[in-house]
C-alpha cells in the first residue's frame, strides 16, 4: 500500500510531467459513474471557488450572467452537478447571513457550509479560542466571533464604554470626559490579542483602541513607558483595499483601514505592527480552508472521482487571482516540500505556522493537483485597466506582508463574467 507521502510524490510527478494548458480529450479523468438503478452519472474531477462582489454581483444587484451560470451548474433536479463553494473576503457578517443573501440572490438554496468567509479559517486556530480577544469590525462581530470559537470577547465599543476618554476625537464629548477622567481605575481583564474583522464605522475610534492596545500589551490601566518588544498577537481578516459595490469606481476595504492602522503605528512608535495570522483571501490558510469545505462538499454529493483541479473565479488580480496562483504554487511546492523545504511567498499566511500539527496533516489528504485561476471583468477589473497596464506600471493594491509578484496577478484564464467562466472551464474539462 502506497504511504501518504508516495502519493504526493505521484501527484507531483504527474502535475510536472503535464504540459501547461494541455487539454487531453476523454482523460480530464472525469468518469461515468452508476447509481442503483443504472442511472449514467458523469462525474466532475474539478471543484469551483467562486469569490461574491463582482463575479455573481454588485452589492446588492445580482448579475445576469450569474443566475444563467447557475442554472448550467445544475440538473434536472435543481441540484448542483459540481462541488460549489463561494470565498468571500467579506468578514462582518455570520456565514449563515451570507448563504441566505447568496440563495436569494441565486434563487436555489445555499447552505452555510458552502461558503467561506474571510474570518472562516479561525475557526482551525485553537490555540487561539482561549485568549481574551478585543474585536474590531461592524454587524454581530461578538457571534462571529463566539461562533469562531472564541469565549472570552470584548469589542471596540465596550471597550469605548469602559474607557470613554480613550475615545476624544469627537469634539463635543470632550466636555462630559473632563468629568470621566477624574473617577476610580476601571476594572477589565487583559486583553490577550486583537482580531480586525472587518472595516468598523468609526474608523477613528477603532484605530485609537487597537493601537492603545497593542501599546499597552493589552492593559489599558498602565502607562507604557516603552513600545514593547513583541506586542500581542493581532489578527487581521479580509486585506482587500478596494472592493466593487454598486458605485461605478471601487470602494474603499478593510485593506485601507488596516493600513491607516499600520502606518499610524509606525509613525508612532517607530515600529512595525506585526501580524500574527491574516486570513481571506489571498492567504495560504483561505485556500486551504476553502479545499478543505469543497473535499466536504465533494462527500456529501456521494461523488466518487478525486477531485484534481480547483478554478478559483474572481475579479480582483490583487486578491482573488494572486491568491489562487499562489496557492497553485504551494501545492506544487507542498508535493516537494519534505526534501526542499520550500518557503511560502506569504509572510505571515504560511500555514504550517498557524495550525496545530493535526489540522495541517488532515488538510494534507484533500490536496488537488492544480489550482487555476479564473479573471471576470464584471467587476474590480475590466480590459481598461488591462494587466499590460499594470505589468508596465505595476500598482501594488496587496498588502504589505505579500511581496508584491506581478506575475501571480496574472489569470490563468480571462473571460468576460461568470457564465463564459463555467462554459470554458466545462470545455477544459470536456464536461457537459
Ligand atoms: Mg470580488
Amino acid at each position: 500500500m502506497a504511504t501518504a507521502l508516495e502519493n504526493l510524490l505521484v501527484k507531483g510527478l504527474n502535475k510536472l510531467l503535464r504540459p501547461v494548458n494541455c487539454t487531453v480529450v476523454g482523460s480530464n479523468h472525469s468518469r461515468t459513474c452508476f447509481n442503483g438503478n443504472f442511472e449514467r452519472r458523469h462525474e466532475p474531477s474539478f471543484g469551483l471557488l467562486f469569490d461574491i462582489d463582482g463575479v455573481l454581483c454588485r452589492g446588492q444587484q445580482v448579475l445576469p450572467e450569474a443566475t444563467s451560470a447557475f442554472k448550467k451548474l445544475r440538473d434536472r433536479h435543481g441540484k448542483l452537478r459540481v462541488p460549489v463553494v463561494f470565498v468571500t473576503n467579506a468578514g462582518n457578517c455570520l456565514r449563515q447571513t451570507k448563504a441566505e443573501q447568496l440563495s436569494d440572490m441565486l434563487q436555489f438554496k445555499i447552505s452555510s457550509d458552502q461558503v467561506v468567509m474571510s474570518h472562516s479559517p479561525l475557526k482551525m486556530c485553537r490555540h487561539l479560542h482561549d485568549k481574551h480577544i478585543l474585536v474590531s469590525g461592524q454587524g454581530p462581530v461578538r457571534d462571529i466571533a463566539k461562533g469562531l470559537g472564541f469565549h472570552k470577547i470584548t469589542t471596540v465599543d465596550e471597550l469605548r464604554d469602559l474607557y470613554p476618554h480613550l475615545d476624544c476625537v469627537d469634539h463635543s464629548r470632550r466636555r462630559m470626559l473632563q468629568k470621566h477622567i477624574k473617577e476610580k481605575q476601571i476594572d477589565h481583564p487583559q486583553i490577550d490579542a486583537v482580531v480586525l474583522f472587518g472595516e468598523p464605522v468609526k474608523w477613528e475610534r477603532s484605530l485609537q483602541l487597537v493601537i492603545d492596545t497593542v501599546l499597552t500589551n493589552g492593559d489599558l490601566n498602565s502607562k507604557p513607558y516603552q513600545v514593547p518588544k513583541r506586542h500581542l498577537p493581532v489578527i487581521a481578516c479580509n486585506v482587500d483595499l478596494l472592493w466593487m459595490a454598486e458605485a461605478h469606481l471601487p470602494r474603499i476595504g478593510h485593506g485601507s483601514f488596516l493600513l491607516c492602522l499600520e502606518a499610524l503605528y509606525q509613525k508612532i512608535t517607530g515600529h512595525k505592527l506585526q501580524y500574527t495570522v491574516l486570513t481571506g483571501k489571498p492567504s495560504e490558510i483561505t485556500y486551504h480552508y476553502a479545499e478543505t469545505v469543497l473535499i466536504q462538499q465533494v462527500r456529501k454529493m456521494g461523488l466518487k472521482t478525486p477531485i484534481r483541479t480547483l478554478y478559483a473565479i474572481g475579479d480582483n488580480p490583487a486578491t482573488d487571482i494572486y491568491g489562487a496562483n499562489l496557492y497553485n504554487e504551494y501545492i506544487g511546492s507542498k508535493l516537494l516540500q519534505q526534501m526542499s523545504q520550500a518557503k511560502s511567498v506569504a509572510i505571515g499566511g504560511s500555514t504550517s505556522d498557524i495550525l496545530d500539527s493535526s489540522e495541517v496533516e488532515s488538510m494534507e489528504h484533500n490536496c488537488a493537483e492544480i489550482m487555476e485561476s479564473v479573471l471576470v471583468c464584471t467587476g474590480i477589473y475590466s480590459k481598461k485597466t488591462s494587466l499590460e497596464v499594470l505589468e508596465k506600471d505595476p500598482v501594488d493594491h496587496g498588502h504589505r506582508d505579500f511581496h508584491f509578484v506581478p506575475k501571480l496577478a496574472t489569470p490563468s484564464i480571462e473571460v468576460h463574467c461568470v457564465k463564459e467562466a463555467i462554459e470554458e472551464i466545462f470545455k477544459r474539462e470536456n464536461f457537459k
